[in-house]
Protein backbone atom coordinates (compact mmCIF):
# COMPACT_ATOMS: atom_id res chain seq x y z
CA UNK A 1 0.00 0.00 0.00
CA UNK A 2 2.21 3.05 1.13
CA UNK A 3 5.18 1.06 1.15
CA UNK A 4 7.28 2.76 -1.73
CA UNK A 5 6.78 6.08 0.79
CA UNK A 6 7.74 4.02 3.72
CA UNK A 7 10.73 3.55 2.60
CA UNK A 8 11.91 7.27 2.50
CA UNK A 9 11.14 7.70 6.04
CA UNK A 10 14.97 8.44 7.24
CA UNK A 11 17.17 10.80 5.46
CA UNK A 12 19.80 7.77 4.28
CA UNK A 13 23.01 7.50 6.95
CA UNK A 14 21.45 9.75 9.11
CA UNK A 15 18.36 8.42 11.11
CA UNK A 16 16.37 11.47 11.01
CA UNK A 17 13.03 11.48 11.29
CA UNK A 18 11.10 12.42 7.71
CA UNK A 19 7.86 13.98 8.23
CA UNK A 20 5.36 13.07 4.80
CA UNK A 21 3.01 15.80 5.90
CA UNK A 22 3.08 19.51 5.76
CA UNK A 23 1.94 22.19 8.39
CA UNK A 24 -1.22 24.42 7.11
CA UNK A 25 -2.29 25.82 10.34
CA UNK A 26 -0.09 26.86 13.44
CA UNK A 27 -0.97 27.77 16.62
CA UNK A 28 1.33 30.55 18.80
CA UNK A 29 3.27 28.88 21.73
CA UNK A 30 4.71 30.87 24.96
CA UNK A 31 7.66 30.44 26.44
CA UNK A 32 7.28 32.36 29.83
CA UNK A 33 10.56 33.06 32.04
CA UNK A 34 11.78 31.03 34.86
CA UNK A 35 10.27 32.53 38.05
CA UNK A 36 6.87 32.37 36.28
CA UNK A 37 6.99 28.62 35.67
CA UNK A 38 7.77 28.58 39.23
CA UNK A 39 5.03 30.50 40.37
CA UNK A 40 2.75 28.19 38.52
CA UNK A 41 4.40 24.75 40.27
CA UNK A 42 3.22 26.29 43.37
CA UNK A 43 -0.39 27.31 41.59
CA UNK A 44 -1.00 23.87 40.13
CA UNK A 45 0.46 22.01 43.29
CA UNK A 46 3.68 20.67 41.75
CA UNK A 47 1.49 18.72 39.72
CA UNK A 48 1.69 19.15 35.45
CA UNK A 49 -1.91 18.02 35.26
CA UNK A 50 -2.73 21.29 37.22
CA UNK A 51 -0.94 23.70 35.02
CA UNK A 52 -2.30 26.46 33.12
CA UNK A 53 -1.28 26.17 29.17
CA UNK A 54 -0.74 29.87 28.59
CA UNK A 55 2.28 28.76 31.32
CA UNK A 56 3.45 25.36 28.90
CA UNK A 57 5.87 25.88 26.04
CA UNK A 58 5.72 22.17 24.63
CA UNK A 59 2.55 20.40 25.94
CA UNK A 60 4.02 17.19 26.64
CA UNK A 61 1.41 15.46 29.21
CA UNK A 62 -0.31 13.32 26.68
CA UNK A 63 -1.53 12.33 23.24
CA UNK A 64 -4.87 12.10 24.34
CA UNK A 65 -6.97 14.45 21.87
CA UNK A 66 -3.72 16.49 21.28
CA UNK A 67 -2.70 14.27 18.13
CA UNK A 68 -3.20 16.87 15.19
CA UNK A 69 -6.04 16.22 12.94
CA UNK A 70 -6.28 16.11 8.91
CA UNK A 71 -7.36 18.17 6.76
CA UNK A 72 -9.79 15.15 5.57
CA UNK A 73 -10.36 14.95 9.08
CA UNK A 74 -11.53 18.63 9.45
CA UNK A 75 -13.50 18.93 6.28
CA UNK A 76 -15.51 15.80 7.11
CA UNK A 77 -17.00 17.93 10.43
CA UNK A 78 -18.49 19.92 8.44
CA UNK A 79 -20.72 17.12 6.84
CA UNK A 80 -21.86 16.11 10.11
CA UNK A 81 -25.70 15.31 10.49
CA UNK A 82 -27.17 16.69 13.41
CA UNK A 83 -29.90 14.20 15.03
CA UNK A 84 -30.66 12.75 18.16
CA UNK A 85 -31.41 9.30 16.87
CA UNK A 86 -30.15 8.00 13.53
CA UNK A 87 -27.59 9.82 12.46
CA UNK A 88 -25.90 9.57 9.12
CA UNK A 89 -22.41 10.51 10.93
CA UNK A 90 -23.12 7.29 13.05
CA UNK A 91 -23.97 5.12 10.11
CA UNK A 92 -20.54 6.24 8.61
CA UNK A 93 -18.63 5.42 11.93
CA UNK A 94 -20.03 1.90 12.25
CA UNK A 95 -18.79 1.32 8.27
CA UNK A 96 -15.37 2.82 9.77
CA UNK A 97 -15.52 0.15 12.27
CA UNK A 98 -16.96 -2.37 10.45
CA UNK A 99 -14.19 -1.86 7.66
CA UNK A 100 -11.00 -1.29 9.83
CA UNK A 101 -11.65 -2.97 13.41
CA UNK A 102 -13.84 -5.69 11.41
CA UNK A 103 -16.64 -5.91 13.76
CA UNK A 104 -19.98 -5.22 13.09
CA UNK A 105 -21.70 -3.83 16.59
CA UNK A 106 -20.45 -0.85 17.45
CA UNK A 107 -21.49 0.96 20.99
CA UNK A 108 -20.40 4.66 21.19
CA UNK A 109 -19.37 6.51 24.09
CA UNK A 110 -17.83 9.11 25.11
CA UNK A 111 -14.38 8.61 25.79
CA UNK A 112 -12.22 5.67 26.64
CA UNK A 113 -12.88 5.82 30.33
CA UNK A 114 -16.68 5.16 29.61
CA UNK A 115 -16.25 1.92 28.10
CA UNK A 116 -14.50 0.50 30.81
CA UNK A 117 -17.33 2.10 33.31
CA UNK A 118 -20.39 -0.06 31.07
CA UNK A 119 -17.43 -3.45 30.93
CA UNK A 120 -16.84 -3.58 34.35
CA UNK A 121 -20.72 -2.59 35.39
CA UNK A 122 -21.75 -5.19 33.25
CA UNK A 123 -19.15 -8.04 33.98
CA UNK A 124 -18.06 -8.10 37.08
CA UNK A 125 -20.65 -9.71 38.80
CA UNK A 126 -19.29 -10.11 42.36
CA UNK A 127 -16.44 -8.89 45.22
CA UNK A 128 -13.14 -10.23 44.12
CA UNK A 129 -14.09 -11.14 40.59
CA UNK A 130 -10.58 -11.41 39.29
CA UNK A 131 -9.25 -9.45 35.50
CA UNK A 132 -5.99 -10.86 34.32
CA UNK A 133 -4.28 -8.24 32.12
CA UNK A 134 -1.27 -7.23 30.73
CA UNK A 135 -0.85 -4.52 32.65
CA UNK A 136 -3.19 -1.67 33.99
CA UNK A 137 -4.42 1.46 33.18
CA UNK A 138 -4.97 4.45 35.69
CA UNK A 139 -8.74 4.25 34.44
CA UNK A 140 -9.58 0.67 33.55
CA UNK A 141 -8.19 -0.21 37.28
CA UNK A 142 -10.17 2.70 38.88
CA UNK A 143 -13.56 1.28 37.28
CA UNK A 144 -12.67 -2.36 37.62
CA UNK A 145 -12.09 -1.75 41.63
CA UNK A 146 -15.31 0.81 41.69
CA UNK A 147 -17.54 -2.46 40.98
CA UNK A 148 -15.66 -4.86 43.28
CA UNK A 149 -13.57 -6.22 40.85
CA UNK A 150 -9.32 -7.02 41.07
CA UNK A 151 -6.76 -7.40 38.82
CA UNK A 152 -3.72 -9.31 38.56
CA UNK A 153 -0.83 -8.15 36.00
CA UNK A 154 1.10 -10.93 34.07
CA UNK A 155 3.38 -9.55 32.13
CA UNK A 156 7.14 -11.26 32.01
CA UNK A 157 10.11 -10.47 34.15
CA UNK A 158 11.92 -8.28 30.86
CA UNK A 159 9.15 -6.21 31.01
CA UNK A 160 9.94 -4.45 34.32
CA UNK A 161 13.63 -3.58 33.03
CA UNK A 162 14.07 -0.37 32.15
CA UNK A 163 16.68 -0.65 29.36
CA UNK A 164 15.66 -3.86 27.47
CA UNK A 165 16.26 -4.66 23.70
CA UNK A 166 13.32 -6.97 23.47
CA UNK A 167 10.42 -6.07 21.02
CA UNK A 168 7.48 -7.34 22.73
CA UNK A 169 7.42 -5.96 26.81
CA UNK A 170 3.74 -5.57 26.26
CA UNK A 171 3.47 -9.51 25.91
CA UNK A 172 0.60 -11.54 28.54
CA UNK A 173 2.93 -14.06 30.27
CA UNK A 174 0.56 -17.08 29.12
CA UNK A 175 2.29 -19.87 31.67
CA UNK A 176 1.17 -17.42 34.71
CA UNK A 177 -2.32 -16.61 32.65
CA UNK A 178 -3.20 -20.45 32.67
CA UNK A 179 -1.72 -21.09 36.10
CA UNK A 180 -3.88 -17.93 37.35
CA UNK A 181 -7.64 -19.45 35.96
CA UNK A 182 -6.84 -23.02 37.40
CA UNK A 183 -5.93 -21.21 40.83
CA UNK A 184 -9.03 -18.92 40.49
CA UNK A 185 -11.48 -20.72 38.76
CA UNK A 186 -12.62 -19.65 35.37
CA UNK A 187 -16.44 -18.35 36.85
CA UNK A 188 -14.38 -16.28 38.58
CA UNK A 189 -12.82 -14.34 35.58
CA UNK A 190 -15.17 -12.47 33.92
CA UNK A 191 -12.76 -11.73 31.06
CA UNK A 192 -9.29 -11.16 30.31
CA UNK A 193 -8.29 -7.97 29.41
CA UNK A 194 -5.07 -7.27 26.72
CA UNK A 195 -3.88 -3.57 26.46
CA UNK A 196 -2.32 -2.49 23.05
CA UNK A 197 0.83 -0.62 23.24
CA UNK A 198 1.19 -1.18 27.21
CA UNK A 199 0.74 2.38 28.28
CA UNK A 200 1.93 2.60 31.71
CA UNK A 201 5.41 1.00 31.19
CA UNK A 202 6.52 2.73 28.40
CA UNK A 203 3.92 2.49 25.40
CA UNK A 204 4.95 -1.27 24.68
CA UNK A 205 3.54 -3.51 22.25
CA UNK A 206 2.69 -7.17 22.39
CA UNK A 207 2.93 -9.52 19.46
CA UNK A 208 0.25 -11.31 17.40
CA UNK A 209 2.10 -14.60 18.21
CA UNK A 210 1.52 -13.81 22.16
CA UNK A 211 -2.45 -12.52 21.34
CA UNK A 212 -2.67 -16.23 19.75
CA UNK A 213 -1.52 -17.67 22.93
CA UNK A 214 -3.73 -15.30 24.72
CA UNK A 215 -6.79 -16.41 22.81
CA UNK A 216 -5.95 -20.15 23.06
CA UNK A 217 -6.24 -20.29 26.57
CA UNK A 218 -9.70 -17.84 26.66
CA UNK A 219 -11.05 -20.36 24.47
CA UNK A 220 -9.45 -23.78 26.22
CA UNK A 221 -11.30 -22.33 29.38
CA UNK A 222 -14.52 -20.42 27.86
CA UNK A 223 -13.35 -16.81 29.00
CA UNK A 224 -14.12 -13.79 27.24
CA UNK A 225 -10.96 -12.24 25.61
CA UNK A 226 -11.44 -7.98 25.99
CA UNK A 227 -8.98 -5.69 23.87
CA UNK A 228 -7.80 -2.19 25.11
CA UNK A 229 -7.45 -0.94 21.53
CA UNK A 230 -6.99 2.78 22.33
CA UNK A 231 -3.28 2.77 21.36
CA UNK A 232 -3.55 -0.19 18.07
CA UNK A 233 -2.45 1.62 15.38
CA UNK A 234 0.94 2.39 16.99
CA UNK A 235 0.89 -0.96 18.04
CA UNK A 236 0.41 -2.35 14.68
CA UNK A 237 3.00 -0.01 13.36
CA UNK A 238 5.88 -2.13 16.09
CA UNK A 239 4.75 -5.22 14.60
CA UNK A 240 5.40 -4.66 10.90
CA UNK A 241 8.68 -3.33 12.16
CA UNK A 242 9.51 -6.10 14.91
CA UNK A 243 7.37 -9.23 14.62
CA UNK A 244 9.39 -11.08 11.10
CA UNK A 245 6.27 -12.91 9.90
CA UNK A 246 4.65 -9.80 9.42
CA UNK A 247 7.53 -7.58 7.72
CA UNK A 248 5.47 -7.38 4.45
CA UNK A 249 1.93 -7.11 5.87
CA UNK A 250 -0.13 -4.08 5.65
CA UNK A 251 -1.53 -2.37 8.80
CA UNK A 252 -4.98 -3.25 7.56
CA UNK A 253 -3.93 -6.92 7.47
CA UNK A 254 -2.16 -6.74 11.05
CA UNK A 255 -5.15 -4.36 12.69
CA UNK A 256 -7.88 -7.23 11.66
CA UNK A 257 -5.87 -10.05 13.06
CA UNK A 258 -5.23 -8.58 16.22
CA UNK A 259 -9.27 -7.69 16.38
CA UNK A 260 -10.10 -11.04 14.95
CA UNK A 261 -8.50 -12.68 18.11
CA UNK A 262 -10.60 -10.26 20.45
CA UNK A 263 -14.87 -11.03 21.39
CA UNK A 264 -14.62 -7.52 22.52
CA UNK A 265 -12.38 -4.10 21.44
CA UNK A 266 -13.07 -0.98 23.11
CA UNK A 267 -11.20 2.14 22.76
CA UNK A 268 -10.50 5.57 23.37
CA UNK A 269 -10.49 7.59 20.20
CA UNK A 270 -9.18 10.40 21.87
CA UNK A 271 -6.24 8.65 20.88
CA UNK A 272 -6.96 5.73 18.21
CA UNK A 273 -8.49 8.24 15.63
CA UNK A 274 -9.28 11.74 16.37
CA UNK A 275 -9.78 14.36 19.06
CA UNK A 276 -13.06 12.77 20.94
CA UNK A 277 -15.28 9.67 21.62
CA UNK A 278 -15.12 6.37 22.11
CA UNK A 279 -16.39 2.78 21.43
CA UNK A 280 -17.08 -1.06 22.25
CA UNK A 281 -17.38 -2.64 19.11
CA UNK A 282 -18.11 -6.54 18.93
CA UNK A 283 -19.22 -9.37 16.12
CA UNK A 284 -21.01 -10.79 18.82
CA UNK A 285 -25.08 -10.38 19.10
CA UNK A 286 -25.30 -11.79 22.40
CA UNK A 287 -22.75 -9.23 23.92
CA UNK A 288 -24.20 -6.42 22.34
CA UNK A 289 -27.31 -7.09 23.93
CA UNK A 290 -25.33 -7.59 27.18
CA UNK A 291 -23.92 -4.10 26.98
CA UNK A 292 -26.47 -2.23 24.75
CA UNK A 293 -28.82 -0.84 27.77
CA UNK A 294 -25.83 0.78 29.71
CA UNK A 295 -25.00 2.92 26.78
CA UNK A 296 -28.14 5.34 27.46
CA UNK A 297 -28.12 4.87 30.67
CA UNK A 298 -24.29 6.29 31.13
CA UNK A 299 -23.76 7.84 27.57
CA UNK A 300 -26.67 9.18 25.30
CA UNK A 301 -28.47 7.47 23.01
CA UNK A 302 -27.00 4.52 20.65
CA UNK A 303 -26.56 6.49 17.90
CA UNK A 304 -24.11 9.28 19.62
CA UNK A 305 -23.18 7.62 22.71
CA UNK A 306 -21.89 11.32 24.75
CA UNK A 307 -20.43 12.43 21.45
CA UNK A 308 -20.62 15.18 19.03
CA UNK A 309 -21.97 14.32 15.59
CA UNK A 310 -18.92 16.17 14.16
CA UNK A 311 -16.32 14.61 16.18
CA UNK A 312 -18.09 11.33 15.41
CA UNK A 313 -17.59 12.48 11.34
CA UNK A 314 -13.26 12.59 12.82
CA UNK A 315 -13.53 9.47 14.77
CA UNK A 316 -14.73 7.88 11.38
CA UNK A 317 -12.14 9.15 9.08
CA UNK A 318 -9.86 8.87 11.49
CA UNK A 319 -9.72 4.81 11.79
CA UNK A 320 -9.35 4.94 7.95
CA UNK A 321 -6.32 7.06 8.02
CA UNK A 322 -5.34 4.42 11.12
CA UNK A 323 -4.40 2.15 8.14
CA UNK A 324 -1.82 4.53 6.25
CA UNK A 325 1.36 3.63 7.64
CA UNK A 326 3.03 6.93 6.92
CA UNK A 327 0.54 8.47 9.37
CA UNK A 328 0.99 6.22 12.33
CA UNK A 329 4.81 6.06 11.68
CA UNK A 330 5.21 9.24 12.67
CA UNK A 331 4.85 9.60 16.83
CA UNK A 332 6.94 6.38 17.19
CA UNK A 333 9.79 7.56 14.46
CA UNK A 334 10.23 10.93 16.60
CA UNK A 335 9.62 8.88 19.81
CA UNK A 336 12.83 6.42 19.14
CA UNK A 337 14.93 9.89 17.35
CA UNK A 338 14.58 11.20 21.14
CA UNK A 339 15.14 7.54 23.37
CA UNK A 340 18.51 7.10 21.08
CA UNK A 341 20.31 10.77 21.13
CA UNK A 342 19.01 10.98 24.78
CA UNK A 343 20.49 7.37 26.09
CA UNK A 344 23.75 7.97 23.89
CA UNK A 345 24.13 10.50 26.14
CA UNK A 346 23.61 8.74 28.99
CA UNK A 347 20.39 9.46 30.37
CA UNK A 348 18.43 6.30 31.16
CA UNK A 349 15.48 6.27 29.67
CA UNK A 350 12.72 2.98 28.87
CA UNK A 351 13.97 0.74 25.78
CA UNK A 352 13.15 -0.32 23.20
CA UNK A 353 11.55 2.88 22.15
CA UNK A 354 7.62 2.69 22.66
CA UNK A 355 5.01 4.77 21.90
CA UNK A 356 3.33 7.77 22.56
CA UNK A 357 6.14 9.48 24.09
CA UNK A 358 9.65 8.46 25.43
CA UNK A 359 9.69 7.70 29.01
CA UNK A 360 12.32 8.90 31.18
CA UNK A 361 13.62 6.62 34.61
CA UNK A 362 13.54 8.80 37.42
CA UNK A 363 13.89 6.20 39.77
CA UNK A 364 17.49 6.33 38.46
CA UNK A 365 17.99 9.66 37.54
CA UNK A 366 16.29 10.52 40.78
CA UNK A 367 17.81 7.59 42.79
CA UNK A 368 18.89 10.30 45.71
CA UNK A 369 14.74 10.73 46.29
CA UNK A 370 12.86 7.54 48.26
CA UNK A 371 9.61 6.48 46.43
CA UNK A 372 7.85 7.76 49.36
CA UNK A 373 9.14 11.68 48.08
CA UNK A 374 7.70 10.27 44.50
CA UNK A 375 11.08 10.97 42.34
CA UNK A 376 8.75 10.71 38.86
CA UNK A 377 6.49 13.70 40.05
CA UNK A 378 9.35 15.43 41.58
CA UNK A 379 11.25 15.06 37.74
CA UNK A 380 8.01 16.33 36.26
CA UNK A 381 8.26 19.03 38.34
CA UNK A 382 12.16 19.89 38.26
CA UNK A 383 11.62 19.49 34.02
CA UNK A 384 8.89 21.80 33.59
CA UNK A 385 10.82 24.11 35.98
CA UNK A 386 13.92 24.05 33.85
CA UNK A 387 12.19 24.01 30.40
CA UNK A 388 8.33 25.08 30.23
CA UNK A 389 7.91 21.77 29.15
CA UNK A 390 4.89 19.79 30.14
CA UNK A 391 5.47 15.59 30.95
CA UNK A 392 3.22 13.93 33.14
CA UNK A 393 4.18 11.61 36.01
CA UNK A 394 3.98 7.41 35.59
CA UNK A 395 5.04 6.42 38.72
CA UNK A 396 3.98 6.38 42.38
CA UNK A 397 1.47 9.21 42.33
CA UNK A 398 -0.13 7.64 39.46
CA UNK A 399 -0.65 4.43 41.75
CA UNK A 400 -3.97 4.09 44.14
CA UNK A 401 -3.95 2.99 47.52
CA UNK A 402 -5.12 -0.41 48.49
CA UNK A 403 -7.89 -1.39 50.20
CA UNK A 404 -6.41 -0.35 53.79
CA UNK A 405 -5.33 2.58 52.32
CA UNK A 406 -1.62 2.25 52.05
CA UNK A 407 0.54 3.57 49.95
CA UNK A 408 1.61 0.68 46.93
CA UNK A 409 4.48 2.07 44.99
CA UNK A 410 4.66 2.01 41.28
CA UNK A 411 6.67 -0.54 39.35
CA UNK A 412 8.61 2.07 37.76
CA UNK A 413 9.13 5.74 38.16
CA UNK A 414 8.69 7.39 35.32
CA UNK A 415 8.63 10.83 33.37
CA UNK A 416 6.40 10.70 30.31
CA UNK A 417 7.15 12.98 27.33
CA UNK A 418 4.46 12.29 25.30
CA UNK A 419 4.45 12.87 21.58
CA UNK A 420 1.29 13.55 19.91
CA UNK A 421 1.18 12.39 16.38
CA UNK A 422 2.41 15.26 13.68
CA UNK A 423 2.25 18.15 16.44
CA UNK A 424 5.62 19.36 17.35
CA UNK A 425 8.78 19.95 14.62
CA UNK A 426 12.42 18.29 14.97
CA UNK A 427 13.92 21.66 16.75
CA UNK A 428 11.14 21.33 19.48
CA UNK A 429 12.33 17.68 20.23
CA UNK A 430 16.17 18.57 20.25
CA UNK A 431 15.16 21.91 22.65
CA UNK A 432 13.37 18.44 24.79
CA UNK A 433 16.85 16.71 24.88
CA UNK A 434 18.96 19.46 25.32
CA UNK A 435 17.30 20.66 28.29
CA UNK A 436 16.72 17.33 29.41
CA UNK A 437 21.02 16.69 29.43
CA UNK A 438 21.25 19.71 31.34
CA UNK A 439 18.82 18.74 34.06
CA UNK A 440 20.56 14.91 34.19
CA UNK A 441 24.02 16.58 34.62
CA UNK A 442 22.65 18.73 37.69
CA UNK A 443 20.10 15.77 38.79
CA UNK A 444 21.60 16.19 42.33
CA UNK A 445 19.51 19.28 43.01
CA UNK A 446 16.31 17.51 42.33
CA UNK A 447 14.41 17.09 45.60
CA UNK A 448 11.42 15.11 46.70
CA UNK A 449 7.67 15.97 46.83
CA UNK A 450 4.93 14.88 49.71
CA UNK A 451 1.11 15.39 48.86
CA UNK A 452 -0.73 18.30 50.54
CA UNK A 453 -4.16 17.55 48.93
CA UNK A 454 -4.99 13.62 48.01
CA UNK A 455 -8.15 13.23 46.24
CA UNK A 456 -9.62 9.14 46.90
CA UNK A 457 -9.98 8.64 43.39
CA UNK A 458 -7.41 9.21 40.63
CA UNK A 459 -5.51 11.09 43.05
CA UNK A 460 -2.82 12.21 40.05
CA UNK A 461 -5.39 14.10 38.17
CA UNK A 462 -5.85 17.24 40.90
CA UNK A 463 -3.44 16.27 43.60
CA UNK A 464 -1.65 18.90 45.01
CA UNK A 465 1.82 18.51 46.31
CA UNK A 466 4.89 20.65 47.52
CA UNK A 467 8.68 20.34 47.70
CA UNK A 468 9.65 18.54 51.09
CA UNK A 469 12.69 21.28 51.01
CA UNK A 470 14.10 24.44 49.08
CA UNK A 471 15.03 22.49 45.93
CA UNK A 472 13.66 24.21 43.25
CA UNK A 473 15.48 27.35 44.05
CA UNK A 474 18.95 25.72 44.41
CA UNK A 475 17.94 24.51 40.67
CA UNK A 476 16.99 28.24 39.34
CA UNK A 477 20.24 29.27 40.74
CA UNK A 478 22.13 27.12 38.63
CA UNK A 479 19.90 27.15 35.95
CA UNK A 480 20.81 31.03 35.38
CA UNK A 481 24.63 30.44 35.76
CA UNK A 482 24.53 28.31 33.10
CA UNK A 483 21.64 29.81 30.40
CA UNK A 484 22.29 33.46 31.62
CA UNK A 485 19.04 35.79 30.93
CA UNK A 486 17.79 33.18 28.71
CA UNK A 487 14.34 31.69 29.05
C1 LIG B 1 -6.23 6.81 27.47
C2 LIG B 1 -6.45 5.40 27.64
C3 LIG B 1 -7.66 4.92 28.17
C4 LIG B 1 -8.75 5.86 28.65
O1 LIG B 1 -9.25 6.63 27.61
P1 LIG B 1 -9.89 8.10 27.88
O2 LIG B 1 -10.42 8.47 26.53
O3 LIG B 1 -8.82 8.98 28.37
O4 LIG B 1 -10.97 7.92 28.87
C5 LIG B 1 -7.80 3.56 28.30
N1 LIG B 1 -6.83 2.71 27.94
C6 LIG B 1 -5.66 3.13 27.41
C7 LIG B 1 -4.63 2.13 27.02
C8 LIG B 1 -5.43 4.48 27.26
O5 LIG B 1 -4.24 4.88 26.77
Amino acid sequence: MNKENVKIKFYSGENIPLELHKVRIVQKLNLVPIERRLEALYEGGFNTFRLSTKDVFLDMLTDSGTNAMSDMQLSSMMRADDAYAGSQSFYRLQQAVEDVLKKKYLLPVHQGRAAENILSNAYIRKKGDLIPMNYHFTTALAHITQYGGRIVELLYDEAYKIDSRHPFKGNLNVEKLDAVIRETGKENIPFIRMEASTNLIGGQPFSIQNMREVRKIADRYGIRLVLDASLLGENAYLILQREPEFADSSMAEVIAIITGLADIVYFSARKLSSSRGGGICTNDLAIYRELEALVPLFEGFLTYGGISVREIEAMAVGLYETLDETMICQSPQFISYLVESLTSKGVPMVTPPGVLGAHVDAMQICSHIPQTQYPAGALAAAFYLVSGVRGMERGSISNQRDENGNETYADMELLRLAVPRRVFTLSQIKYVEDRLVWLYENRNLIGGLKFVYEPPVLRFFMGGLEPVSDWTNKLIVKFKEDFGDSL
